[in-house]
């Protein structure tokens, strides 16, 4: 093995204190996987750096001994993003939780990396303002992981994801120099490589402290739940909401088995039992505009079919119809302590066509699937339900899940909406790009970091199948310079 593991701890030793490096075995466990539990690797070391200094020296000193190294924010990836999958120092933002600056004048927050999503809003909330990218990990989740997966949630139908609500990013490059992307203002002048950063999966680099937009709290917001008695019937809800112009801030679609999944955690039966979907549409500005729009939207809803619609104005209220939609993954973890999360997007006006398939590929492959999703976006998170332990499961949930990514495909979709490629979807990516697509990503890439030191083997493809790479190491070393095509793609 190239890597200089011994060297490389004494060096970490002489700048880190002694308890921002974790080397038993099973302390490193904890880091043995994010939110895709069906792939797990403890990483030899993990740091966990307080500043951005410290993050530049760990970086550097992987440079010098030619060691890769991962960022890891909160873990709560769905696509093996944090998994160190080879050998590699996992670098775990999560002592670098502080907000460093609020201004209110500006509309503008800055925080390091560790900051969890949900703190953001909760700083400025009393002042009128909040962020709006709200994943439903949001109470979990670093912005650091965010930038990284550019993240999206309810509220990114109407607001966009978190690449529209990013100013300035300072990041460590893989050899160690730190730099800013853009700043405080929304246009810069200089080459504009913010867009490249965000949704680049930590392979350019460790985010360091970054500069959000803050918006202002709307001046009032009514939450809808309309049940449907078929599924097909709530997509077109939503595409007729979506056709009639109307902009709503988010318009979530729960099947019927995560009705009962929700109603079975919180014991209280929220949603209809019955229904076959129900769809919750939140609308939200200036109080009139808000009165008129959902007035229209429950015509239509009713138009599409809907059996009942609740209607909530008040914060508790609308958070009542709300929670068990934000609750609905540890709905299923009652349920299945194993499942696996599907993410692909599809056009709004193929959900029925996509569902439908869904269905069929699910008893086709004996596999239970919930389905829960950001309808207004056509983004999909079929979960399969699955018991660890018995023969051949995660090959059956491999491939049930690539059958849906398929389907997604063949009409016009995506092999992801938010969650990122990771290790997972990397097998897929050539599914959806050309080689020369692939090359040129690498080209962008390889100008950030030629050696590929920040968190190999993540969303590039090999050149062979998916799991035997996820299973493979490869080291590359300085000597053999910028690696030719046939072994870019690792
Ligand atoms: C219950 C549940 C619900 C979810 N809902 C949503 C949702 O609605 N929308 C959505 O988009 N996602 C959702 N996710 C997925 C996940 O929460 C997001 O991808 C989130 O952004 C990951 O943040 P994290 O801090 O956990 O990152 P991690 O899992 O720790 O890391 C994710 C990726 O970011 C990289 N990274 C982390 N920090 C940095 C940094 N500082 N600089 C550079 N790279 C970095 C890592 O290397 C890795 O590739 C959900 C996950 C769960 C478990």
């Amino acid at each position: 093995m190239p890597h200089n593991w011994s060297a490389l701890e004494r060096e970490l030793r002489e700048f880190l204190p002694r308890k921002s490096i974790v080397t038993k075995r099973q302390e490193l466990l904890v880091y043995d996987c994010d939110g895709l539990t069906i792939d797990r690797h403890s990483p030899p070391i993990a740091v966990l750096p307080e500043t951005t200094l410290e993050v530049a020296q760990v970086v550097a000193c992987c440079n010098k001994h030619e060691v890769p190294f991962v960022a890891r924010g909160s873990g709560t990836g769905l696509s093996g993003g944090a998994l160190v999958d080879q050998e590699a120092l996992l670098v775990v933002t999560s002592r670098m939780r502080k907000i460093l600056e609020i201004d209110l004048e500006n509309h503008l927050v800055t925080v390091q990396p560790g900051v969890i999503n949900s703190w953001v809003t909760k700083a400025v909330a009393g002042e009128g303002f909040y962020y709006a990218p709200d994943p439903s990990s949001q109470i979990v989740c670093s912005i650091g992981g965010n930038i990284a997966e550019n993240s999206g949630g309810v509220h990114c139908l109407k607001y966009g994801v978190t690449s529209n609500h990013v100013l300035g990013l300072e990041v460590v490059l893989p050899d160690g120099t730190i730099t800013n992307f853009g700043g405080s203002l929304s246009e810069t002048s200089e080459l504009d490589l913010r867009g490249a950063f965000i949704g680049s999966e930590g392979t350019l680099g460790i985010a360091t402290s970054i500069t959000l937009r803050l918006l202002r709290s709307p001046e009032k917001v009514i939450v809808f739940l309309a049940d449907f008695s078929s599924i097909e019937s709530a997509g077109e809800a939503v595409r007729l909401v979506t056709a009639s112009g109307l902009v709503p801030a988010g318009m979530e679609i729960m099947d019927n088995f995560m009705i009962n999944a929700v109603n079975d955690l919180f014991g209280v039966d929220e949603y209809p039992r019955d229904a076959s979907a129900v769809l919750l549409i939140e609308i939200d500005g200036q109080t009139k505009e808000v009165l008129v729009a959902a007035d229209k939207a429950i015509k239509l809803c009713k138009r599409a079919g809907a059996r009942e619609i609740k209607r909530a104005e008040s914060p508790i209220d609308r958070n009542r119809l709300w929670k068990g939609r934000k609750s609905a993954f540890a709905a299923v973890g009652q349920i299945s302590s194993t499942y696996f999360v599907q993410d692909g997007v599809v056009p709004r006006s193929s959900l029925p066509k996509v569902l439908a398939a869904i269905e069929c590929l699910s008893i086709k492959h004996k596999l239970p699937v919930a389905n829960v999703f950001h309808a207004g976006d056509g983004n999909l998170h079929p979960l399969i339900l699955y018991e660890a332990g018995v023969e051949n499961i995660e090959e059956r949930v491999r491939a049930l899940g690539s059958e849906i990514l398929r389907e997604c495909l063949a009409v016009g979709g995506s092999i992801t909406g938010e969650h990122g490629v990771g290790a997972d979807k990397r097998c897929y990516m050539e599914w959806m790009f050309s080689n020369d697509d692939l090359e040129t990503m690498q080209l962008l890439r390889k100008a950030f970091d030629p050696f590929r030191l920040a968190n190999p083997g993540k969303i590039f493809p090999t050149p062979r199948t998916c799991g035997e790479s996820a299973r493979k190491k490869v080291f590359l070393s300085k000597d053999q310079g910028i690696l030719s095509s046939e072994i870019d793609a690792f």
